[in-house]
């Protein structure tokens, strides 16, 4: 039976004139994998920014687990609950260049979570594990290729344990050839159970892979179900304009 873990109501964004998101209301269900797919510049990144109060709506209400942030009306407190549940994965995996793998991923534990180092250490070794990288724990960044730095930035974020695992095109800044190992990564947490919100641009593997599909357009929900339906289907011609250029 599916459980709702986030809920988008209302979710309006504008940045000075331009309205980027607009009227968003979203259920997405805890142990679901969720694509976000779409053009570029038409909201993506900002409706998953939107869940963790990176960027802060201008009008609207998100909610994960119990704790709901409204745009009109909060606290630095209610963000603070509210970012408890999440935890990014970016594009560009921004490590620390003078940190090892496992010094990146400890870090939010040590200096966010004021977690003891011994305890710190021993949860970032767990999750270097889940995504592979327990030999490479001593490399630096610049010691690792592109696909492996990005698996340390999924530990990092894993490593907080968040309720759901926000992705913004974690394979896009990849070379080709480095992209599977990163797909298998979120494949194996899918596996695991992980709730995810994943925008990407890989189709096939979105259809593989998630629960729901997304399409995004204009700033708006599109098209929205399971793959069968959205990627299958093809309802609407947006959606068949898109998949052609990407497929
Ligand atoms: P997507 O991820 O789908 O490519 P984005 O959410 O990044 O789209 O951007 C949607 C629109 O919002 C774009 O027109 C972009 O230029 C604009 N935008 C995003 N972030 C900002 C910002 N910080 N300031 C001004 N405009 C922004
Ligand atoms: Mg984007």
């Amino acid at each position: 039976m599916a459980e709702a873990l986030i809920r988008v109501e209302h979710l309006y964004k504008s940045f000075g004139d331009t309205d980027v998101l607009k009227d968003i209301n979203l259920t997405l269900n805890r142990n679901e994998v969720t694509a976000i797919i779409g053009p570029s510049g038409t909201g993506k990144s900002t409706l998953l920014r939107c869940l963790d109060y990176l960027t802060v709506p201008t009008r609207g209400k998100v909610t994960i687990e119990n704790d709901t942030v409204d745009a009109e009306s909060y606290t630095k407190a209610d963000v603070a609950a509210l970012r408890k549940h999440s935890a990014m994965v970016f594009q560009s995996y921004n490590l620390f260049k003078n940190k090892t793998a496992l010094g990146n991923v400890m870090e939010p534990l040590v200096t966010v979570q004021r977690m003891p180092k011994a305890q710190a250490e021993e949860r970032a070794l767990k999750y270097l594990d889940v995504v592979g990288m327990t030999e490479r724990k001593d490399f630096y960044p610049s010691k690792l290729s592109g696909g492996q730095q990005q698996r340390v930035g999924i530990a990092r974020a894993l490593a907080v344990e968040p309720n759901v695992l926000l992705l913004d095109e974690p394979t896009s800044a990849l070379d080709p050839q480095l992209v599977g190992e990163v797909l298998a990564t979120i494949r194996k947490l899918a596996d695991m159970g992980m709730t995810m919100v994943l925008v990407t641009h890989e189709i096939h593997f979105a259809h593989d892979v998630a629960d729901r599909i997304i399409f995004m357009d204009g700033g708006v929900v599109a098209a929205d179900g399971t793959p069968a339906e959205v990627i299958d289907g093809r309802g609407n011609e947006r959606l068949n304009e898109f998949l052609s250029f990407v497929n």
